[in-house]
């Protein structure tokens, strides 16, 4: 088969004028993943930069050759833009614009040496790539299955690159390589028209995940404490119950003392302080979804341990909220949380909480600031 040069560049034109399109109308639908416009204008940029060196035939013009090769990296830079705001990092310009501006103060003394152009443009986007590349790993805000699979597409983008280095400083030649890699070889444009509407489709998967992700996290952390909400709360317990089978199960339910007097008076801001520290003793003593706010100031958690070591895990949180309130709010408030604990095997997780508030309505009838175990 014979691979026409001309259709496939104006396909690959099209084909990247239109997912620039498509992820421009994605991000005016979602402003909030503002990484959607930079990859919607890093296509166009490429879309306009392969069709400007390819407008006429045969060797481009000096002009020609300085502004495609500059929209080309300018590509590269929104690329690695696009990768960075993803995760939530700044966009950064310098970063954005390194590479055209390297290949605009290098032009001058390589434009005659199609081989010293091949080696730095491919330097710089294979610069470009690993950097992209590497924002989505080393920066990932949240564990996205798409994002991997872009990490692996840019990977794959800069052995690509690295290949053409290789092939710009090899003595000998190597043809169906050198067809592959060169200025803008038939071969080399049907590899990106397969690479390009991957790459693009990936993106979208991205955004869509990262909201999807966004939504879940809203729907099951409680937003001042960042911890666990009570939904999330009840589906740990059920999975650790279905878990642990005939062994014992400890449930605690955390009350804070007083907690209306100290809203009254201090304020509502020094209450919303007091419930994230102890949201934060809690993150520091509990391992990870064992534990949740279930509503106002009462916390639960459940473990996987005896009624001993319950009561003494539930001993230290209330020690260390002691400390952490009194280094926090100095003398301003003294805080402190009563704890009922329970434990059983095989009974639910309402059950368990029933059992445990029985214990903790003990507490407070205790005086406060106390374990009780039911
Ligand atoms: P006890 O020692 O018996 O538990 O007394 P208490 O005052 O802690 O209990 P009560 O149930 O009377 O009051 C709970 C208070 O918690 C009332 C409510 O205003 C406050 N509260 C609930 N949610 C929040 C919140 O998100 N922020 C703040 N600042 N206060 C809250
Ligand atoms: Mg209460
Ligand atoms: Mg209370």
């Amino acid at each position: 088969m014979v691979l026409d040069p001309a259709t496939l560049t104006v396909a690959f034109v099209l084909l990247s004028g239109a997912l620039g399109t498509l992820l421009l109308f994605s991000w005016a639908l979602n402003r909030k993943v503002k990484a959607l416009a930079w990859w919607g204008s890093a296509y166009w940029l490429i879309a306009m930069g392969i069709g400007l060196a390819n407008i006429r035939q045969g060797q481009p013009a000096y002009s020609v050759l300085l502004v495609a090769n500059i929209l080309g990296l300018l590509c590269y830079g929104a690329l690695y833009t696009g990768c960075r705001v993803f995760n939530g990092r700044s966009a950064s310009l310098p970063g954005a614009l390194a590479g055209a501006a390297i290949w605009l103060g290098a032009f001058p003394f390589i434009y005659t040496s199609q081989s010293e152009r091949l080696l730095l443009s491919a330097l710089l986007t294979l610069v470009y790539s690993i950097l992209s590349a590497w924002e989505l790993g080393r920066y990932a805000s949240r564990p996205l299955a798409s994002s991997r699979v872009v990490l692996v597409l840019l990977l794959g983008l800069a052995i690509f690159n690295l290949s053409r280095i290789g092939i710009a400083l090899a003595p000998t030649s190597v043809p169906w390589i050198d067809a592959l890699a060169h200025r803008w070889s038939p071969s080399m444009a049907l590899l990106l028209v397969v690479f390009g509407p991957s790459v693009a489709f990936m993106f979208l998967s991205m955004a869509k995940e990262g909201v999807e992700f966004e939504y879940k996290q809203a729907a099951l952390v409680d937003p001042l404490t960042s911890v666990p909400n009570r939904r999330a709360f009840m589906q740990n317990a059920g999975r650790l119950l279905a878990q642990s089978g005939a062994r014992p199960v400890s449930c605690l339910l955390f009350d804070l003392d007083n907690f209306k007097a100290i809203n009254d008076r201090y304020g509502h801001d020094t209450g919303d302080r007091i419930l994230t520290i102890f949201g934060e003793v809690l993150t520091r003593h509990l391992p990870q979804r064992t534990f949740g706010r279930l509503g106002g100031e009462e916390f639960g958690a459940i473990l996987p341990l005896d009624a001993r070591e319950a009561a003494l895990l539930a001993d230290r949180v209330r020690h260390a909220f002691a400390s952490a309130g009194a280094e926090t709010l100095g003398d301003l408030a003294r805080v402190t949380v009563s704890v009922g604990c329970v434990t059983s095997a095989g009974l639910d997780a309402g059950a368990l909480l029933r059992r445990a508030d029985a214990a903790l309505y003990q507490a407070k009838r205790s005086g406060r600031n106390i374990v009780i175990a039911a």
